[in-house]
């Protein structure tokens, strides 16, 4: 017997964990921080609801911080075992948990100073040195779908999701969990990717399994149709004629990589022309180099790109500042050309600096092509606000403000349902997780529609037992 209960990621879209236990192993599937409402953020701080000590080990799916940004806190609370995830997200998670620990940090210290805190001092939920312990613990797999031991009588096997760079399937096998005495497989999709994305390898086939959890980020919505390659050429060809700088707010790990892809495709193929390229983040630079080393994550494009001796992820005349001199000497250049720079939403980072500069002058353009949450200064920009405060200053936006909508990690309800065919036979039963409550419970009628399988969207702390 196996129990299986959901602590994050149901009901929302964050805050991911899956645990599951026998009576000789405990394990945890993802390790997600609560994002977005106060009422959720506040379960970061409540005592987890089982003792991290007792925990075998974890595994992750990919290293976005809704799946990972709680290991440190776990690793305070003093879990010590290993933590298991796929080579391309250990990668990531080595630059993601430290920066993740330092945002801790700076808002514990900014709580303080500005005398916001009902505990004082406001402590961090957790440190850069928490963040390095938990790198130590860290134990790549191959992401082929191989199974191997990961507590006593649970083996799980890694496989490429096709969402983010590094993102897997994650196939548990416990043994003699079933009332009949064979073995149960669990397979959780973690967040599965949307078909064709450019650089890394669409999701492969679901592995049959017993149970099975599956996303539902977009369980009642599909993609924009528009092709994010044709707009983007559009955008940049307008501002050349205006003869204006491009500034691109972009996450750093991901959809930076992705606009760098397609300008360096539309360079070659005379859709553009050739401009200076400038990425201006040293999260992108330390991403762009972990993206390289990892061919087992590239797709065939990437690879035939490579065997061309050409670097996927170089336009033909690029800078990026990692360091703040490099950044600085940005500033001293003229003309047109595009500047992609963190953080996506312009909550922060060197983005901002650009955005005073460029935000007035109606020559330039600011173009979105990422999720812009209520209340930040890319969404204000975005609804149509004439000014903007950036560091206390009122700054009038003048440029033209675009937007790509074609741009996603995650497969929408129809690419789900055709992940979903490639199973080789229905589970005994499902999971819709990952999606606001409309979302996962629009996905599990989609399944029951085109599958008939028995599907249930779960509540925060359900269990249920695995026969
Ligand atoms: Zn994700």
């Amino acid at each position: 017997m196996a129990t299986l209960s959901f602590w994050g990621g149901v009901g929302t879209v964050t805050g991911s964990k899956y645990l599951i236990e026998t009576k000789r192993g405990r394990v945890l599937i993802d390790c997600g921080l609560f994002q977005g409402l106060k009422e959720l953020r506040e379960r970061n701080w409540q005592d987890p609801p089982f003792d991290p000590r007792s925990l075998n080990s974890v595994l992750i799916t990919h290293a976005h911080i809704d799946h990972t940004g709680y290991l440190p806190r776990l690793v305070k609370l003093g879990f010590k075992g290993p933590v298991f995830c796929s080579r391309g997200t250990a990668d990531l998670l080595k630059i993601m948990l430290p920066d993740s620990a330092r945002l801790q940090e700076e808002d514990a210290s900014y709580r303080n100073r500005h005398n916001l805190t009902k505990h004082s001092p406001a402590l961090p939920l957790y440190t850069e040195e928490d963040a390095r312990e938990t790198l130590d613990l860290m134990q790549p797999q191959p992401n082929n779908g191989d199974l191997s031991p990961i507590a006593p009588g649970i083996r799980a096997g890694f496989s490429i999701a096709g969402h983010i760079f590094g993102s897997s399937l994650v196939l548990v096998e416990i043994e003699g969990a079933g009332t009949d005495g064979a073995g149960r497989r669990v397979l959780f999709s973690g967040d599965l990717g949307h078909y064709d994305q450019p650089i890394i390898r669409d999701p492969v086939a679901p592995p049959a399994c017993d149970y099975m959890l599956v996303e539902s980020t977009y369980g009642d919505r599909l993609h924009d149709p528009e092709d994010p390659k044709i707009a983007l050429a559009r955008i940049i060809n307008e501002t050349v004629e205006r003869g204006g700088v491009l500034l691109v707010p972009a996450f750093a790990i991901g959809r930076t990589q992705e606009l760098i892809y397609f300008i360096r495709e539309l360079e070659e193929e005379g859709q553009i022309p050739v401009l200076p390229v400038r990425v201006d983040s040293p999260m992108a630079a330390a991403a762009t180099q972990a993206y390289q080393r990892r061919p087992e994550e590239h797709d065939e494009d990437y690879t035939s790109v490579l065997a061309r001796n050409r670097q996927p992820l170089r336009t033909r005349s690029m800078i990026t500042a990692a360091s703040r001199e490099e950044s600085k000497r940005l500033n001293d250049e003229r003309g047109t050309r595009i500047i992609i720079s963190a953080s996506g939403m312009m909550t922060g980072g060197r983005v901002l600096h650009h955005a005073q500069r460029f935000l007035p002058d109606e020559k330039n353009t600011i173009l979105f092509v990422g999720y812009q949450a209520a209340g930040t200064i890319g969404r204000r920009i975005l609804d149509g606000d004439r000014e903007v405060s950036i560091f206390k200053h009122p700054i009038p936006v003048r440029c033209r403000v675009e937007r790509i909508g074609g741009f996603s990690a995650h497969a929408d309800w129809q690419e789900v349902l055709r992940w979903l065919k490639g199973m080789p036979s229905a589970p005994r039963r499902s999971f819709t997780t990952h999606g606001e409550p409309q979302a996962a419970e629009a996905m599990a009628e989609h399944i029951r529609q085109h599958f008939g399988w028995r599907v249930d969207a779960p509540r925060y702390a359900e269990s249920v037992e695995l026969e």
